[in-house]
């Protein structure tokens, strides 16, 4: 098969757009897309200080050089990253040293911060002190809500406007099921591509990797030849996430585009709920914006017997 772009020697079939790629062409209509995306969203302005959660995962990666490449035309926008490290032996290093590696490449300044430096804790010890209090709660629930937390606190601190992260399709897809399984209506109709409006306090993200497949990201960083993580997380096993990732893969064999749809019934709930009038507060702990008295990271925190 030939590239329909060019006449080269196809290597990837899009479900997308129905046409064959080689790789040169792939790599710009996945760059293609990710603008339009932000374009057709207005995820940026031209003069917002841009804070790319980074993890040295291959999502992340994909994110920084993408955003790099198309910001340069916008040079009022200012580029910054920003990681965050849980604490998990022999699983963070790798990231760690590829977020410095790959924002040196690129030029952006990098932000590192730990659990251990904002809560005291790494996240082995929170799982430890939960697991001692016979708490149900998995690592993914503490790991999840106080790396969102962390990444609040540091971009307020880097005077972020927008905080961008490397969600993709699939991620949005099991995201989108995983708030209906939980009967969590709010969530689901906030999971929209446009940023949240802006809260006192909550810098707003924008996710510009939304409509990409996961796997052809994971194209995208072989074609670039971006290092990727060759272990997995140890908690990765335990989480609903991967339970649905499963489920979902199996599901999008047998029907191709079952992730896209569910991301886009999401969208099309997110333009209820951007109508929805959500009375935002001030934790009375930490002072972080959140819809209750505390805050989840709070709570979670106060569970295992930890002052924030
Ligand atoms: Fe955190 Fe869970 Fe991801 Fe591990 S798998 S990094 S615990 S969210
Ligand atoms: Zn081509
Ligand atoms: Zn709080």
């Amino acid at each position: 098969m030939q590239c329909v772009k060019c006449g080269a020697k196809a290597v990837y079939y899009s479900m997308h757009s129905g046409h064959y790629f080689c790789a040169k062409c792939f790599i710009k209509s996945i760059e293609n897309r990710v603008r339009t995306t932000i374009n057709r969203y207005k995820l940026f302005d031209p003069k917002d200080r841009i804070v790319i959660a980074i993890s040295g995962g291959k999502d992340s990666q994909v994110l920084a050089a993408i955003l790099a490449k198309i910001e340069k035309k916008f040079p009022e926008v200012t580029l910054m990253a920003l990681t965050v490290d849980e604490g998990v032996p022999g699983y963070r290093d790798f990231g760690l040293r590829r977020c410095k590696g790959l924002c040196d490449e690129l030029g952006i300044p990098l932000t590192t911060t730990s659990f251990k430096e904002l809560f005291g804790y790494s996240l082995p010890e929170i799982v430890s002190l939960a697991e001692k209090k016979g708490l149900e709660l998995k690592a993914c629930t503490f790991c999840g809500i106080l790396r969102r937390r962390a990444i609040n606190i540091k971009a307020k601190e880097l005077g972020a406007t927008k905080v961008a992260t490397g969600h993709n399709l699939d991620d949005e897809a099991q995201t989108a099921l995983m708030n209906l399984l939980r009967g969590d209506a709010l969530r689901l109709l906030r999971l929209g591509p446009r940023p949240i409006e802006e809260f006192p306090g909550f810098v707003p993200r924008v996710k510009p990797l939304r409509y990409i497949p996961e796997k052809e990201i994971t194209l995208y960083a072989y074609f670039k030849g971006y290092p990727l993580y060759e272990v997995e997380c140890p908690y990765v096993r335990a989480s609903m996430r991967d339970e649905l990732r499963f489920i979902l893969n199996e599901i999008e064999a047998r029907h191709p585009g079952t992730k896209y749809a569910i991301v886009r019934a999401a969208d099309k709930l997110a333009t209820i709920g951007a109508n929805l009038k959500i009375r935002v507060k001030s934790c009375k702990y930490c002072g972080e914006p959140t819809s209750r008295e505390i805050c989840r990271a709070c709570e979670l925190l106060e569970s295992i017997g930890v002052t924030s």
